[in-house]
Protein backbone atom coordinates (compact mmCIF):
# COMPACT_ATOMS: atom_id res chain seq x y z
CA UNK A 1 0.00 0.00 0.00
CA UNK A 2 0.97 3.46 -0.88
CA UNK A 3 1.52 6.02 1.72
CA UNK A 4 -1.56 7.95 2.11
CA UNK A 5 -2.92 11.04 4.36
CA UNK A 6 -6.26 10.78 5.57
CA UNK A 7 -7.14 14.21 5.48
CA UNK A 8 -10.13 15.08 8.00
CA UNK A 9 -11.89 18.40 8.35
CA UNK A 10 -9.65 21.01 10.30
CA UNK A 11 -9.92 21.12 13.86
CA UNK A 12 -10.88 24.84 13.36
CA UNK A 13 -13.41 24.15 11.39
CA UNK A 14 -15.14 22.05 14.19
CA UNK A 15 -14.49 24.14 16.69
CA UNK A 16 -15.60 27.16 15.34
CA UNK A 17 -18.77 25.66 14.40
CA UNK A 18 -19.23 24.23 17.95
CA UNK A 19 -18.35 27.74 19.43
CA UNK A 20 -20.61 29.96 17.20
CA UNK A 21 -23.36 27.25 15.82
CA UNK A 22 -22.74 28.95 12.27
CA UNK A 23 -21.06 27.31 9.43
CA UNK A 24 -17.27 28.71 8.42
CA UNK A 25 -17.48 31.35 5.08
CA UNK A 26 -21.03 30.80 4.82
CA UNK A 27 -22.75 31.71 8.18
CA UNK A 28 -25.46 29.64 7.74
CA UNK A 29 -26.99 28.54 11.26
CA UNK A 30 -25.95 25.66 12.29
CA UNK A 31 -28.54 22.53 13.82
CA UNK A 32 -27.62 20.79 17.16
CA UNK A 33 -29.47 17.68 17.61
CA UNK A 34 -29.23 14.01 19.52
CA UNK A 35 -27.74 11.67 16.68
CA UNK A 36 -30.88 9.71 15.23
CA UNK A 37 -28.81 7.31 13.07
CA UNK A 38 -25.42 6.25 12.38
CA UNK A 39 -23.68 9.32 10.74
CA UNK A 40 -19.99 9.74 10.92
CA UNK A 41 -18.18 12.66 12.34
CA UNK A 42 -16.03 14.54 9.66
CA UNK A 43 -13.95 15.53 12.58
CA UNK A 44 -12.33 12.17 14.43
CA UNK A 45 -14.11 9.99 11.22
CA UNK A 46 -16.36 7.93 14.39
CA UNK A 47 -19.31 6.96 14.42
CA UNK A 48 -21.46 9.24 15.99
CA UNK A 49 -23.56 7.36 18.42
CA UNK A 50 -27.09 7.38 17.98
CA UNK A 51 -29.02 7.89 20.93
CA UNK A 52 -26.10 9.03 22.88
CA UNK A 53 -24.22 11.11 21.51
CA UNK A 54 -24.91 14.74 20.05
CA UNK A 55 -24.19 16.19 16.78
CA UNK A 56 -24.11 19.36 15.00
CA UNK A 57 -25.30 19.69 10.92
CA UNK A 58 -23.44 22.29 9.24
CA UNK A 59 -22.53 23.59 5.37
CA UNK A 60 -19.13 22.93 4.38
CA UNK A 61 -17.33 23.61 1.55
CA UNK A 62 -15.98 19.97 0.82
CA UNK A 63 -13.29 21.48 -1.78
CA UNK A 64 -11.56 24.34 0.60
CA UNK A 65 -7.96 23.80 1.73
CA UNK A 66 -7.21 22.06 -2.19
CA UNK A 67 -9.58 24.15 -4.93
CA UNK A 68 -10.91 27.84 -5.04
CA UNK A 69 -13.87 26.16 -6.59
CA UNK A 70 -16.91 25.71 -3.88
CA UNK A 71 -18.85 22.64 -3.77
CA UNK A 72 -20.78 23.45 -0.40
CA UNK A 73 -22.82 20.37 1.90
CA UNK A 74 -24.19 19.42 4.84
CA UNK A 75 -21.94 17.31 7.28
CA UNK A 76 -21.95 16.08 10.67
CA UNK A 77 -19.46 16.63 13.77
CA UNK A 78 -19.39 15.57 17.10
CA UNK A 79 -20.78 17.93 19.46
CA UNK A 80 -18.63 17.73 22.05
CA UNK A 81 -14.75 17.93 21.58
CA UNK A 82 -13.03 15.23 19.74
CA UNK A 83 -9.84 14.41 18.53
CA UNK A 84 -9.34 14.55 14.83
CA UNK A 85 -8.16 11.59 12.83
CA UNK A 86 -4.86 11.08 12.54
CA UNK A 87 -3.88 11.62 8.79
CA UNK A 88 -1.58 8.31 9.16
CA UNK A 89 -3.78 5.76 10.36
CA UNK A 90 -5.19 4.33 7.40
CA UNK A 91 -8.27 4.21 6.44
CA UNK A 92 -11.00 4.87 8.88
CA UNK A 93 -11.92 0.85 10.39
CA UNK A 94 -15.12 2.16 11.53
CA UNK A 95 -16.35 3.42 8.12
CA UNK A 96 -15.37 0.43 5.96
CA UNK A 97 -18.67 -1.16 6.35
CA UNK A 98 -20.90 1.40 4.60
CA UNK A 99 -20.86 1.94 1.42
CA UNK A 100 -18.58 5.11 -0.11
CA UNK A 101 -17.78 7.14 -3.35
CA UNK A 102 -14.17 7.18 -3.99
CA UNK A 103 -14.04 10.71 -6.61
CA UNK A 104 -10.45 11.63 -7.76
CA UNK A 105 -9.44 14.68 -8.84
CA UNK A 106 -6.89 16.18 -10.69
CA UNK A 107 -6.40 20.17 -9.84
CA UNK A 108 -8.64 22.26 -10.91
CA UNK A 109 -11.17 20.53 -9.69
CA UNK A 110 -11.88 17.63 -12.31
CA UNK A 111 -13.10 14.46 -12.20
CA UNK A 112 -10.73 12.15 -13.25
CA UNK A 113 -12.08 8.98 -12.01
CA UNK A 114 -14.48 7.12 -8.98
CA UNK A 115 -15.01 3.90 -7.42
CA UNK A 116 -17.66 2.63 -5.76
CA UNK A 117 -17.04 0.71 -2.71
CA UNK A 118 -19.72 -1.38 -1.05
CA UNK A 119 -17.49 -4.48 0.64
CA UNK A 120 -15.00 -2.76 2.49
CA UNK A 121 -12.11 -2.80 0.35
CA UNK A 122 -11.46 0.31 0.27
CA UNK A 123 -7.39 0.10 -0.40
CA UNK A 124 -6.83 -2.10 -3.79
CA UNK A 125 -9.66 1.13 -4.81
CA UNK A 126 -7.39 3.37 -3.51
CA UNK A 127 -4.25 2.43 -5.10
CA UNK A 128 -5.84 2.21 -8.50
CA UNK A 129 -6.83 5.51 -8.59
CA UNK A 130 -3.83 7.46 -7.39
CA UNK A 131 -2.02 4.80 -10.13
CA UNK A 132 -2.81 7.18 -12.65
CA UNK A 133 -0.14 10.22 -11.97
CA UNK A 134 -3.03 13.21 -13.55
CA UNK A 135 -5.32 12.62 -9.90
CA UNK A 136 -4.05 14.94 -6.95
CA UNK A 137 -6.49 14.11 -4.39
CA UNK A 138 -9.49 12.22 -3.79
CA UNK A 139 -12.66 12.64 -1.71
CA UNK A 140 -14.39 10.27 -0.48
CA UNK A 141 -18.16 9.88 0.21
CA UNK A 142 -21.60 8.62 1.35
CA UNK A 143 -22.61 6.39 -1.52
CA UNK A 144 -25.93 6.65 -0.27
CA UNK A 145 -26.35 10.09 1.57
CA UNK A 146 -23.68 11.26 -1.09
CA UNK A 147 -22.27 13.33 1.58
CA UNK A 148 -18.59 14.09 1.90
CA UNK A 149 -16.92 12.36 4.53
CA UNK A 150 -12.81 12.89 3.68
CA UNK A 151 -10.14 13.33 1.62
CA UNK A 152 -7.03 11.46 0.79
CA UNK A 153 -4.30 12.69 -0.26
CA UNK A 154 -0.47 10.75 -1.09
CA UNK A 155 2.18 11.30 1.61
CA UNK A 156 4.99 11.78 -0.61
CA UNK A 157 2.92 14.44 -2.69
CA UNK A 158 2.28 16.44 -0.17
CA UNK A 159 5.71 17.15 0.62
CA UNK A 160 6.28 18.66 -2.28
CA UNK A 161 3.05 20.98 -2.19
ZN1 LIG B 1 -15.91 13.46 16.34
Amino acid sequence: MLPIRIVAIPTEVAESVRATLKAPKYGFPAHAEHATDAAPCRHCLRIIAPGKERRILFTYDRFSEVEKLPQPGPIYIHAESCDRYAENAGFPEELRDSPRTLEAYEEGRRLVAQEYVADGKFEPAIEKLFADSKVDYLQVNSTTAGCFTFRIERSANHEQR
